[in-house]
């Protein structure tokens, strides 16, 4: 396992390139100085990972925010999404270049499928696959796809999967597809680590924080990448997007690591990839 060291520390993906382990999630961050000030401040605390998709409608504040930092545009991993309305081949192609425009960037990081969608995402893939072969995107995956879309993707992908990017947090782990996806050297990464703000009210976490003198967020987030889990925890307030990426100066034990896992009760925050209809 790759030893979690500090904010610029990478997960090698499956094609060699290094993606940062703890990124900035924007989703519900305003298109505008909201989600402009998140991505400056992000950078300046030191993230070098930032996450969103189209359907976040925030692609514009999020350029603006990389282009406004003195941080340069190569040192940024930066990731985006096609959305459902979009999958096909030809429309996932003009989806992509109206987000790289929307960015004002001339490639990608990293472009997922943003969901499983029956009967489209093998043409989806299909396009993602030539996008990488021109050297427009530098990693390409897929979002909330279980184990059996996988395989099926699988089937006729001429690419493997770089990540896949599942809600995660201790109460929906899902160690099956984290362990499918090792064998297959697919990145696992988890969305709504927080479960979108409810974790913070629930007194098991209170408790773990104050044994490692950490607050909640550190060590869900600390779990994530002793897990080899990459993280995108979401926050547009300045003091919590640095507080929440000081999680490099401890170390939760096995037996602690074993209680997070052990909440597992399959409890999603957000849809189910198995039984979505949008
Ligand atoms: P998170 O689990 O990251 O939780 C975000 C919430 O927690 C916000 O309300 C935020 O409020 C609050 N918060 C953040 N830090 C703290 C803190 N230290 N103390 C108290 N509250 C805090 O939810 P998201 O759903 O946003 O998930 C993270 C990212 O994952 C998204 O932003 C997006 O990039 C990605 N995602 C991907 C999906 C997919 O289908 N692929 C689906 C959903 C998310 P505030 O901003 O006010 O600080």
């Amino acid at each position: 396992m790759t030893a979690i060291t500090d904010l610029k520390g990478t997960f090698t993906l499956n094609n060699g390139i290094e993606m940062p382990y703890l990124g900035l999630g924007v989703y519900q961050s305003e298109n505008g100085q909201e989600v402009v000030d998140a991505v400056k401040w992000a950078l300046e605390a030191g993230y070098r990972h930032i996450d969103t998709a189209s359907i976040y409608n925030n692609e514009e504040g999020v350029g603006r925010g990389i282009a406004e930092s003195p941080i340069d545009r190569s040192e940024i991993f930066v990731v985006s999404k096609v959305w459902n309305s979009d999958q096909g081949y030809d429309t996932t192609l003009k989806a992509f270049d109206a987000s790289l425009k929307r960015l004002g960037l001339d490639y990608l990081d990293l472009y997922l499928i943003h969901w499983p969608v029956a009967g489209k995402y093998k043409e989806t893939w299909r396009a993602l696959e030539y996008l990488y072969h021109q050297k427009r995107i530098r990693a390409i995956g897929v979002s909330n796809f279980m184990q059996h879309h996988l395989e099926d993707l699988l089937t006729d992908a001429k690419i493997t999967p770089m990540v896949n990017q599942m809600e995660f947090h201790p109460y929906v782990v899902q160690q099956d597809l984290i362990d499918f996806c090792r064998a297959k050297g697919i990145q696992y990464e988890a969305w709504s680590p927080f479960m979108q703000g409810k974790v913070f009210g629930l007194p098991i976490f209170k408790e773990l924080a104050q044994k490692y003198n950490k607050s909640i967020a550190q060590v869900i987030l600390r779990w994530d990448l002793q897990k080899g889990v990459i993280t995108i925890p979401k926050s547009s307030k300045k003091e919590r997007i640095v507080a929440n990426a000081d999680v490099f100066d401890f170390e939760i034990s096995s037996e602690d690591m074993m209680v997070l896992d052990n909440m597992d009760r399959n409890e999603r925050t957000g849809p189910d990839p198995d039984n979505f209809d949008f």
